[in-house]
């Protein structure tokens, strides 16, 4: 009896409760698939979105979390009526969205906004000891000095979502004070592997979207196509793991099956593989660092024969070069790389430039916008903006 009472606090204290950033969006909806599959360990603490207030509605009848939030304070009203019966506070707009991080029944917050939008959140959950999963990639790349420093003064942890730094996070378990050599990245290579920049000066949107593995949100998908998603990726570990650039080496692996690697001092290298699926990093992220039973697809080695690598094409995908150097640069340079490429992608895909001005556009600005070192979040949003509305204004 005394132990059938303690089994049950056990399962009670286990019960992760989750605050869900980004709830709409692929990776949330991916995120949310994965909690589903674990019910006896997490329960939704939070939902919050950007604008898609259906889907929302429909997640938070389902998970039945103690509040929403939906940033677009236009939709506010309507998510209000919809759960009006259903005991779920609904707040709107960016500063509740930050606000509510805070909340003290969290005990992880995961982040899957997409953009520069997840800085503020992110900021202020790790400044109150929270626990972050990181999905996105904007939080360290462009602030990835501020926010370690933070995470450091903090104590809190930030285990990567991405299946890169999953791979390599999950390679380095239990050999934290070993000597690590060399971070090697696997890339897919995108749609566009193998072709020269003649035939990328006339891709389609239609053509760039088409990725070989991975299912992604639309912005991802390009970045994938032009490789400044790798970009970002090499930007991500350096902070993440503490490593030098030197020491970060990107491969080209077009089946997606090896995850990503690391090397050590004596030379023997460790690898994560699996199925190109976000949803077993989402989760090893979430029970981390237990590992838990689930009903994925496995990976059958017969069905892949050949798993090759090669070296990625520098000189026909700028954006990673682009990237190498903003970081080895630092101060505001990841920043106006970062968001000359949001902005040039969006472009893109309202068919307004084609495909090789997406490292034109960034390397302009990389050249106008003087060095500067933003020392605030606020600083670094402002760089941001002034990046954006410099390329707006010439394409208006
Ligand atoms: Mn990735």
């Amino acid at each position: 009896m005394i132990f059938f009472v303690f089994l049950q606090i056990k399962i009670i204290k286990l019960k992760k409760k989750v605050c869900l950033l980004g709830s709409t969006g692929s990776m949330g909806v991916q995120a949310l698939e994965v909690i589903d599959e674990l019910p006896e360990l997490f329960e939704v603490e939070v939902l919050a979105c950007h604008s898609n207030a259906d889907l929302l509605i429909q997640q938070a009848k389902k998970f039945k979390p103690n509040a929403v939030v939906i940033i677009n304070d236009d939709r506010y009203e309507y998510v209000k009526e919809q759960l009006w019966n259903d005991d779920i506070k609904v707040f709107a707009g960016e500063s509740s969205l930050c606000d509510i991080v805070e909340m003290s029944s969290i005990d992880i917050v995961l982040s899957c906004i997409v953009g520069i939008a997840g800085l503020r959140p992110v900021y202020r959950a790790i400044s109150c000891g929270k626990p972050i999963a990181l999905a996105n990639k904007e939080t360290l790349v462009v602030a990835g000095e501020l926010m370690t420093q933070l995470a450091i003064e903090h104590h809190v942890p930030i285990l990567p979502v991405d299946s890169e730094h999953s791979a390599i996070f999950q390679s380095l378990v239990g050999e934290w004070n070993n000597p690590l050599e060399k971070i090697i990245i696997t890339a897919s290579g995108g749609p566009f592997r193998g072709k020269n920049r003649e035939f990328l000066q006339n891709v389609t949107k239609e053509q760039a979207l088409k990725h070989p593995n991975w299912s992604m949100g639309n912005k991802i998908t390009i970045d994938s196509a032009t490789l400044m998603n790798k970009g970002l990726e090499v930007i991500e570990a350096k902070w993440l793991f503490d490593a030098d650039l030197d020491q970060i080496e990107v491969v080209v692996h077009p089946q997606s099956i090896v995850h990503s690697l690391v090397q050590f001092a004596d030379g023997s290298v460790k690898a994560q593989l699996g199925l190109p699926s976000m949803k077993l990093p989402i989760q090893y992220a979430l029970t981390y660092p237990q590992r838990e039973a689930n009903k994925m697809p496995r990976l059958n080695f017969a069905d892949y024969p050949s798993l090759t690598f090669e070296k990625p094409d520098m000189g026909t995908f700028r954006c990673l070069k682009i990237a190498y150097e903003a970081s080895r640069e630092g101060g505001n340079r990841p920043c106006v790389m970062n968001a000359a490429n949001e902005v040039a992608v969006s472009l893109f895909l309202h068919d307004r430039i084609g495909f090789m001005d997406i490292p034109a556009i960034i390397e302009q600005q990389l050249a106008e916008v003087p060095f500067g070192k933003p020392c605030s979040i606020d600083e670094y949003l402002e760089t941001d903006k002034e990046v954006r509305n410099r390329i707006l204004k010439s394409y208006n």
